[in-house]
């Protein structure tokens, strides 16, 4: 059979899809990769909607969608038609030139989320790093920020991504230990507290650029604030002439059950960033949305990327979007979400002390029995066909593709049950 090759003097068989298998693959990883993951021992080598496989072939229901990243599901047709349309046409130009498609593309994207602009990124992390480079420019030039004395406040626990910067900003010693000097003009105050802003910015207010959050804490635990959260610190920073920045790369485009978690309190954030989904999981691709007002305060040759907003990725984003339009996921995320909250809370049981989310953006917290933790839950959910990772060691993130059918929803839930059910 032409799939059984030899690697690493190591013969391989029975491989369903691939020429590695399992235990070589993570061999592999092991000896030439960087060790800056923990990862669950599993490989993947194929995915299609909900689904994922190993090499050798056992499928599993991914219930983490690369952190949000697949909400549209994993190579979904019409997103990867687009990627091959134009990947045979041209992928990359730099922005010294313009392309035919970015215009296009900044055009759909802005009246699909209602900003006047869009500036393109490639990850997450440079969306973050560019609203901050916006908020600070526009405290200069139009709030009157004295040079180099800009301000910029950040909710505890947050995440943001990993760069210098970003990590200044972080209060888990996981993030920043041994990272430093740090960023200055970045300071925290406690999430889901309007009145730690409001203090913060009664005293500091004048050097403030922007205050930016997370309206639902994903790597903290999907840590859901307390309504009317986001409503007080926006009206709080309207107050004191403060951008309201939302980081929506996780809570963003249907995840949490509306178009944006923002959404559920009628909040449009001043400086919008996108990532994760904007390419359903096919490219990094990344945005950042703002009015004429602030976006222009950034001028050419002030800051960029090679690749962000090339052909490709504004193919790619477009399709993405056209996705969670076409095929109502917003929608459809928050009716499943609620049946599978309201599924797992009326199920009883010792080692759960509490469900919560929003959409299908959902965490369950494990209180840890016998020494079984929420490593060793998701370890079992493995072998019963189900793929989670836990965060912060006792807390379970449930996130599966948005276009998971309500019967493959009731499978997984019944899977949920009879691990914790087995301890
Ligand atoms: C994942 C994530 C980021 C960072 O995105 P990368 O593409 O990994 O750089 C930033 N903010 C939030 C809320 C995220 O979930």
């Amino acid at each position: 059979m032409n799939n059984k090759i030899e690697h690493g003097g190591i013969m391989s068989e029975n491989l369903k899809y691939g020429t590695i298998s399992s235990r070589e693959a993570m061999e592999l990883e092991e000896k030439y990769g960087a060790h800056n993951y923990h990862p669950l021992p599993v490989v993947l080598a194929k995915g299609e909607g909900v689904f994922m496989w190993d090499p050798e072939g056992k499928r599993y229901y991914d219930f983490l969608s690369a952190y949000s990243a697949v909400n549209q599901g994993h190579c979904h047709p019409k997103i990867i038609k687009a990627l091959c349309d134009q990947a045979q046409i041209l992928t990359l130009t730099s922005r010294a030139f313009l392309n035919n498609r970015l215009g296009e593309y900044e055009k759909f994207i802005t009246e699909y989320f209602g900003y006047d602009m869009v500036l393109p990124m490639n990850s997450g992390a440079e969306g973050v790093e560019t609203a901050m480079k916006l908020a600070r420019k526009w405290a200069y030039n139009v709030k009157g920020v004295e040079n180099n004395g800009a301000i910029i406040v950040f909710a505890e626990n947050n995440f943001h991504g990993r760069t210098i910067s970003i990590v200044s900003a972080s209060s888990d010693p996981d993030s920043y230990e041994g990272f430093g000097p740090f960023t200055p003009g970045i300071v925290r105050v406690a999430y889901n507290d309007p009145k730690a802003l409001k203090d913060y910015l009664v005293e500091h207010g004048k050097n403030v650029a922007a205050f930016i959050v997370e309206p639902i804490q994903g790597e903290a635990g999907v840590f859901v604030p307390d309504e009317g959260y986001l409503k007080a610190c926006f009206d709080i920073c309207k107050e004191h002439n403060v951008l309201f920045v939302a980081d929506e790369i996780q809570t963003g485009i249907a995840r949490t059950g509306k178009l944006l978690a923002c959404d559920y309190e009628n909040v449009r954030p001043d400086i919008l960033i996108l990532g994760k989904a904007l390419s359903g999981g096919v490219l990094p691709v990344s945005a950042v949305l703002a009015d004429r007002e602030i976006m222009l305060q950034i001028k050419p040759g002030e800051h960029g990327s090679t690749f962000g907003g090339f052909p490709l990725a504004c193919a790619v984003a477009k399709a993405a979007l056209e996705v969670v339009r076409d095929e109502k996921l917003a929608e459809h995320s928050f009716e499943l979400g609620k049946y599978f909250r309201k599924e797992l809370r009326d199920f009883h049981h010792p080692m759960i002390t509490l469900v919560r989310g929003r959409g299908l953006l959902n965490a369950i917290v494990v209180k840890p029995k016998d020494g079984i933790e929420a490593w060793d839950v998701c370890m079992m959910l493995k072998e019963k066909g189900l793929l989670c990772k836990p965060t912060h060691r006792h807390i379970i993130r449930l996130a599966p593709p948005l276009v998971i059918t309500k019967e493959q929803l009731v499978e997984c839930v019944q899977i949920i049950k009879d691990v914790f059910s087995a301890l």
